[in-house]
């Protein structure tokens, strides 16, 4: 039987690119996950993380769809970089939701135009079609569901479900508390959950406010959700593999379905 939902981590690294010896195993690419959900390409987020690949995992490179979560740098940067979207034969939708009067193409063009860039997205030489994000659509067949996420300036957090099999991408997300509601309600028994943690709970108190999750809340939120496998991801840009390692050994011996996300990594659902 075919997989239903294939994906492949090609960013987990938070706020900033790194690179080192210290951040080969997590690696040092921000924000970007690759899905083939059934016959559909999928990328979320445009991080760095999308020209780590020179041949894109299952990908048609003709038609994709762009998720993004919020328009921050970290999550945008690969965009104007990306081959397939100098393919005069591609076509690429890309949705983000409208925020603080700005479209999805204005956003993305506070970044991508100059002085910043040197290029606007109408000189890519294929397709890009910008569209808002509505509480659910449909990609093709693939049911996409959204909520806002806690964070400042907005985000959104992402479900995709296809045939009973359900990702959930929530990244740049500070719950308030160990239980909130309306996300576990959203995310109930998903197939698998990617959440950010980008803290953990000895730094929170310095950084509270800023829009991320600590390590301990998430483990606890990814268990009350009872997501079947959970991937902790925007790994804090100073976290070195080190440190990365013995923080995930030590969530896991109360959350064996909880993990720390990779960069490379690829799953099958
Ligand atoms: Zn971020
Ligand atoms: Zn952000």
């Amino acid at each position: 039987m075919q997989d239903t939902i294939r994906l492949k981590l090609l960013g987990v690294r938070g706020t900033v690119p790194v690179h080192g010896e210290q951040f080969r195993q997590f690696g040092g690419a921000t924000s970007c996950v690759f899905l083939r959900v059934g016959e559909e390409s999928v990328i979320l987020d445009a991080g760095t993380g999308l020209l780590t690949q020179k041949v894109y995992p299952f990908f048609s490179g003709k038609h994709f769809s762009l998720l993004l979560t919020h328009p921050h740098v970290d999550h945008l940067m690969g965009l104007p970089m990306f081959a397939p979207l100098f393919d005069s034969e591609s076509r690429c939708d890309v949705y983000l939701k409208t925020r603080n009067g700005l479209t999805a193409r204005e956003q993305v063009e506070r970044l991508i135009a100059p002085p910043l860039w040197p290029i606007r997205t109408g000189a890519f030489k294929g397709e890009m079609r910008f569209h808002d994000v509505l509480p659910s659509f449909q990609i093709g067949r693939v049911q996409v569901d959204t909520m806002d996420s806690v964070h400042p300036g907005g985000s959104t957090i992402y479900k995709l479900s296809l045939d009973g099999v359900s990702v959930v991408y929530a990244t740049d997300f500070e719950p308030a508390d160990d239980n909130p509601e309306a996300f576990c309600a959203f995310a109930k028994g998903c197939s698998l959950l990617l959440l950010d943690a980008q803290y953990t709970d000895e730094e929170y108190p310095r950084v509270k406010g800023f829009g991320h999750s600590t390590i301990s809340r998430s483990a606890a939120i990814a268990d009350r959700c009872g997501a079947k496998r959970t991937l902790l991801i925007h790994h804090d840009p100073n976290r070195t593999d080190s440190q990365l390692i013995e923080l995930e050994q030590a969530v896991r011996t109360g959350n064996p379905n909880v993990s720390f996300g990779r960069e490379g990594e690829e799953i099958c659902l």
